[in-house]
């Protein structure tokens, strides 16, 4: 049976070019790069609540990291240091071999060295605490929404909520092609890191999107102290959730999901065409969604104007 230690060395162990000191000591020490702010941010990953017990480990250790890089990229921060705490059931070199690959390779592709952690006996979860670096004072505030701001959202909606729905037996899928595209969505987001540092400076509020959109748009419009007009007809449904609509677990899914880890973010309404072309630059879709209003409230309208009803507010892990 490998130790606590023998599990860290062999898993968790790799060298950290980017720290002054990584793993193996009582603290990590890292050098801040002048004229930065640190961007800290945590997220926990709970089996049975945020994912199955048996999903596979490599695409587990994708996501760990990815949640936690789309809040970083929320913040138009770059992402630079990790630390993983982990409580395990039993040492299972097997399916830590994989977990740590998945992670591992996320890491790398954004340039992310693992710089300590926590290993511990304990029912399976995940904790990554990720830091990242941003200009200082030009971090992307949820509070900086602004009267007459366009509303944008990156990539599409309602793909990973419908993969979780369809594994749990609650919605059918087409064919194989609809179900890997919505697995994919669901297991293995792909953080929006390039585009949330592009849009510093262009973007005023920005916010990710891992509980649905109304829910975290809500999040924008309570610290802007703000309102919303959104037009439904232009929301980004991803192409499976599309071709169902309007069926109302569909409207769910695209309004309300979750899991979707797409930015949502605000910028001058003149400034559209900079939007357009610095998400180009990214490599990112974005669609015009709405805009911002002075009057209080989330207003979905249909394509006629009407006023449509929302009942669906988002995922609330206590309601
Ligand atoms: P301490 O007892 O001082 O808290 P630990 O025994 O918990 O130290 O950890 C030893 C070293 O291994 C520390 O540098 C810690 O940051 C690192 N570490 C522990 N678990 C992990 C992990 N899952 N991933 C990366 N580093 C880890
Ligand atoms: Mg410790």
């Amino acid at each position: 049976m490998p130790s606590e230690f023998d599990l860290i060395a062999r898993f968790f162990t790799r060298p950290t070019p980017d720290a002054v000191l990584g793993v193996g000591d009582d603290a990590a020490l890292l050098a801040v790069s002048p004229g930065m702010e640190l961007a800290v941010s945590t997220d926990m990953l709970v089996s049975g609540q945020h994912f199955f017990p048996d999903v596979d480990p490599y695409l587990l250790g994708h996501k760990t990291l990815a949640v936690n890089l789309s809040d970083l990229a929320a913040m138009g921060a770059t992402p630079r240091w990790a630390l993983l705490s982990l409580a395990l059931p039993a040492a299972e070199t097997g399916w830590l071999e994989v977990f740590s690959r998945g992670l591992f390779d996320m890491a790398a592709r954004f340039e992310v060295s693992l710089v300590g952690g926590d290993t511990t006996r304990g029912p399976l979860n995940m904790s990554v605490t990720l830091l990242g670096e941003v200009p200082a004072g030009q971090a992307l505030r949820r509070s900086a929404a602004r009267d007459g701001d366009d509303i944008w959202v990156s990539g599409d909606l309602g793909g990973a909520a419908l993969g979780l729905r369809y594994l749990l037996g609650e919605a059918d899928l087409a064919d194989a092609g609809e179900i890997e595209a919505c697995l994919t969505r669901l297991h293995a987001p792909e953080p929006r890191v390039a585009l949330g540092r592009a849009l510093l400076g262009v973007a005023h509020a920005t916010i990710d999107i891992s509980d649905g959109l109304l829910a975290d748009l809500g999040h924008i419009l309570a610290c802007s102290k703000a309102g919303a007009a959104i037009e439904f007809a232009c929301l980004p449904a991803h192409p499976a959730v599309a071709a169902r609509l309007p069926h109302a677990l569909m409207q769910r899914c695209l309004l309300a999901g979750g899991d979707d880890y797409e930015l949502c973010f605000t910028a001058a309404a003149e400034r559209a065409h900079v939007v357009l072309a610095t998400a180009a630059a990214a490599s990112v879709h974005v669609t015009r969604i709405g805009r911002i209003t002075a009057e209080p409230g989330l207003r979905l309208l249909a394509a006629n104007g009407a006023l449509m009803q929302v009942q669906e507010t988002g995922f609330d892990h206590f309601s």
